[in-house]
């Protein structure tokens, strides 16, 4: 098991280290924001052990950064003692659990076991249509296995679309989920962008994926 150590204060970062190869574990140690993401991005640890209070990106944005990148290894945060706002921000960011400083190293132990114990790594649910597969941390789509690359618009119009296969979906609906403001009813932003996902999940598999329905708008409907 190898384990990642994100903190900054020096003396800190060793005790960590200590006590981490104590449990017989193997461990790195990074010392700001930037340097534990990469780290963690090229290593794959089997967990990570982040400080909140980093210099240049904080452990929030490194929490952020992984998940949003689909990298689902146990994040055990350090937080300040009373900075209760941070534990739940945390929380909510991504993190399995967290540690208040200071802390016993038997402590720091348990938590780390039961971490690793869980193993299951638990991703977001993909979202499964037919042959298209789309997961919505990773902001990946494939088709029959392939990989699609989508902009963040359409990614998120084929998303809204997934959820609701089958069901014929009006332009203003999809418009209020997908761009998240009045478009006035006028524009034809959503049959553009239908256009550029049949161009790149349709045409590339020779199968359709999208049927126009009549005076509504469009239906996810796989072949
Ligand atoms: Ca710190």
């Amino acid at each position: 098991m190898r384990i990642l150590v994100i903190e900054d204060e020096i003396k800190m970062a060793r005790a960590i280290r200590r006590g981490v190869e104590q449990g017989s574990y193997a461990v790195d140690v990074a010392a700001d924001g930037d340097a534990g993401l990469r780290a963690a991005l090229a290593r794959d640890p089997d967990a990570v052990i982040l400080d909140l209070m980093l210099p240049g990106l904080d452990g929030f944005e490194v929490v952020r950064e992984l998940r949003s990148r689909g990298r689902w290894m146990p994040i055990l945060v350090l937080t300040a003692r009373d900075a209760v706002a941070d534990r739940i921000q945390g929380l909510d960011g991504g993190a399995d659990d967290y540690l208040v400083k200071p802390f016993a190293f038997g402590e720091l132990l348990a938590r780390l076991r039961a971490l690793l114990r869980r193993d299951v790594r638990e991703r977001p649910s993909e979202l499964v249509v037919g042959d298209v597969v789309l997961d919505p941390a990773a902001h990946r789509v494939t088709r029959g296995g392939r990989p699609v690359a989508l902009s963040t618009k359409e990614f998120a119009l084929l998303e809204f679309m997934m959820r609701r296969p089958g069901l014929g979906l009006s332009r203003d609906r999809s418009l209020e989920h997908v761009w998240d403001y009045d478009y006035g009813g006028a524009s034809n932003v959503v049959d553009v962008y239908v256009g550029y996902l049949r161009r790149k999940l349709e045409q590339p598999f020779g199968k359709p994926l999208i049927r126009t329905v009549r005076g509504v708008g469009y239906s996810l409907e796989p072949a």
